[in-house]
């Protein structure tokens, strides 16, 4: 049946490795043969992660549900009830949770937030749509020198990688566009939360242990939907019941970090597929040389697809929708400029087997999505199309 398949270039729920989906369908024909518990399958993938990524001792790894919009609620609530119990007499409007703006996820994280807060304080410590030419766009990663940090917060939010716009920060700290850790309060335990949903696992994180929280579905590089993979700094799981003794505001069962942290817990019954399959991802991946290889492939993956991109823009054909330099390696996003030419770009992939190449509804245009399980000849086969659509346009 592999050959009947066509190219997913969507943006998630994603296309999983062949040799993964043809040994998930074995397992389930012979699962229980293998004597293998659902606990020690879990247990064994957070060991792989924990491994690939260099998650250090000081950091927990979480398997939740709810997906990046539960976690949207969850580190809201977790991070307050913290914030609570280190510094229980500030009055609530002096508690602020810093978020950075950089595409509607954030955008939909913050909106969480407020609804959250309860009298706390939701600062916008930058917004990368105040940069854009139209003041609307998001279209870049906002340069260091347009970032205020409150003082104290509860904690600071950005998004990694944006899907929908396809933004994402650079991973050179060198480079204007790199997340400005250096700005960042310099007190101890930093309560630094990421969004890496779309971008876990393509790459190495950098300053992984400065973060109090780093969290992802696992359906974009890892598997698919259903598990919500969270690594958290230990002083970040918190006794949430003593905190809103102490008035912060009580946290669901399904969103407290320390129920699901407790040795061997399991307050509920956890989405046992997603977990098998993501253990058989993340164990190919081990083979495969882990995220070094991945690092690499996915550069030369986006590097091709860029330079086409940039060709076709000279030619006034195609138009990038972010900035050099803040483009993300996962979610390619461009328009196809010139009545009809979208949709016939949109026809003549489909023609050829290349499919979910849409963008999303709220920028529209195209985006190619190049997650893990896409492979190089696969970005070969759309930066050909591409390359072969601009010179038929032109002439
Ligand atoms: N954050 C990012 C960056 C996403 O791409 C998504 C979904 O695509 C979400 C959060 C929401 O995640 P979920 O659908 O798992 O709730």
């Amino acid at each position: 049946e592999a050959e009947s398949r066509v190219i997913n270039f969507g943006a998630g729920p994603s296309a999983l490795p062949d040799p993964v989906l043809e040994e998930a369908a074995k397992g389930l024909l012979n699962f229980n043969n293998t004597g293998i518990g659902i606990a020690e399958i879990s247990h064994r993938s957070k060991m792989l992660i924990r491994d690939q990524l260099r998650v250090p001792p000081t950091h927990s790894i979480l398997f939740l549900q709810g997906g990046g919009t539960a976690q949207f609620s969850a580190v809201v609530l977790n991070m307050l009830a913290r914030h609570r119990l280190l510094y229980p007499d500030l009055p609530d409007e002096e508690r602020v949770m810093d978020y950075v703006l950089t595409g509607s996820w954030s955008k939909a994280a913050v909106q969480e937030a407020a609804r959250l807060a309860n009298g706390t304080t939701v600062n916008i410590a930058a917004d990368a749509r105040t940069l854009s030419p139209d003041g609307k766009s998001f279209d870049r990663v906002p340069p260091h020198d347009a970032y205020k940090f409150s003082e104290n917060p509860a904690l600071i939010y950005y998004c990694e990688n944006e899907t929908v716009s396809g933004v994402e920060f650079s991973h050179n700290e060198k480079d204007p566009e790199s997340f400005p850790f250096e700005l960042l309060p310099q007190n101890t335990l930093l309560p630094l939360v990421a969004d890496y949903s779309s971008s876990f696992m393509s790459r190495p994180i950098p300053r992984l242990a400065d973060h109090a929280i780093i969290y992802a579905g696992a359906q974009k590089n890892l598997g698919p939907a259903g598990l919500t993979i969270v690594i958290v700094r230990q002083d970040c799981i918190v006794d949430v019941d003593a905190a809103a003794k102490l008035g912060a505001i009580p946290v669901p069962i399904g969103l407290s970090y320390k129920i699901y942290a407790e040795k061997q817990n399991m307050p509920n019954t956890p989405p046992v597929f997603a977990i098998y399959v993501t253990g058989l991802v993340l164990k190919r991946n081990a083979e495969l040389g882990g995220l070094a290889y991945y690092e690499a492939a996915n550069k030369r993956k986006q590097e091709k697809l860029y330079e086409v991109l940039r060709e076709g823009e000279q030619k006034g054909v195609l138009r990038p929708f972010v900035r050099p330099g803040s483009g993300s390696w996962m979610n390619v996003v461009f328009e196809v400029l010139g009545e009809g030419a979208e949709a016939r770009f949109l026809t003549g992939a489909e023609a050829n087997g290349m499919k979910g190449l849409k963008g999303h509804r709220s920028v529209g245009g195209i985006r190619v999505s190049l997650y893990n399980a896409v492979t190089e000849e696969q970005v070969d086969k759309v930066v050909a199309y591409i390359r072969k659509f601009i010179a038929e346009t032109q002439s």
